[in-house]
């Protein structure tokens, strides 16, 4: 019964979406199908990731910023570290070489929307364009499609992050430390509540289009290296992701 509502369903959105659907390859299969009921869908939606071992990802959203993200890039290159950037397409197509750079240099890309709305409250139709637009800029800047969705805002329904799942194979990826540096409360306070914060398998928010998060970031790394974290992208985090064990209960 439950497969036979799932075929009608599944048909009833294939009517729907059919002219949606023009510019991009039949969506795959959906792998609900062929699981065997009961067993859990892969997770879609990170904001933290628990790992074995201090690795923690910082990212850097709505750039590329052509004067300081390629500061920022310098001092990751001299820490040999490891982020990921949520880029914005209006950016991306404004200097695709400096995404080509971050790219180069180990960094991941990620898709935050053409122009930053609040995909929470569109259409679907609206949102794809804001993903495809921006898709095909960082295709065309780095050679590769992302993979990880960070939603402006954070702002994404359910539904929403289950379609773009589907039809875009993304991640959505949220945070789990946010220093709130787009208030730009200064470098000493955006170190501070990264810092403190920060906890191993954390995804770290920042954004390099405001100069005081770059000031900040010096200080903020050599007090995460002091306090033994490590640092990879966004992906290689989701990689190492153990689950968690349930500790013992005392007296049980
Ligand atoms: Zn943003």
């Amino acid at each position: 019964m439950f497969r036979l509502r799932l075929v009608a369903f599944c048909y009833l959105v294939a009517i729907i979406s059919h002219s949606a659907s023009a510019q991009r390859p039949a969506a795959p299969q959906s792998s609900l199908k062929t699981k065997p009921s009961g067993a859990p869908e892969a997770q879609i939606t990170f904001s933290a990731v628990h790992v074995d071992g201090s690795y923690i990802a910082l990212t850097f959203d709505d750039g590329p910023s052509a004067k300081l993200t390629p500061k920022l890039l310098d001092l990751l290159a001299a820490h040999h570290i490891k982020a990921t950037f949520f880029v914005i397409g209006e950016n991306v197509s404004e200097h695709p070489e400096i995404v080509a750079r971050a790219a180069r240099e180990g960094h991941q890309i990620g898709n935050h929307s053409w122009s930053h709305p609040n995909l929470g409250k569109m259409s679907d139709d609206a949102v794809r364009r804001q993903l495809q637009r921006t898709e095909d800029a960082i295709k065309s800047a780095i050679g590769a499609p992302p993979t990880l969705l960070r939603p402006p805002y954070g702002s994404i329904t359910a539904r929403q992050k289950r379609w773009i799942h589907a039809d875009f194979g993304y991640e959505i990826i949220l945070w789990d430390v946010d220093p709130l540096d787009w208030k730009r409360p200064g470098p000493a306070v955006v170190r501070n509540r990264i810092v403190k914060q920060t906890r191993p398998g954390s995804i770290v928010l920042a954004h390099d289009i405001h100069p005081g998060t770059i000031d900040a970031m010096p200080a903020t790394i050599e007090q995460l290296e002091a306090n033994g974290f490590k640092f990879v992208t966004v992906s290689e985090l989701i990689q190492m992701a153990r689950p968690e064990t349930p500790k013992p209960t005392p007296g049980g």
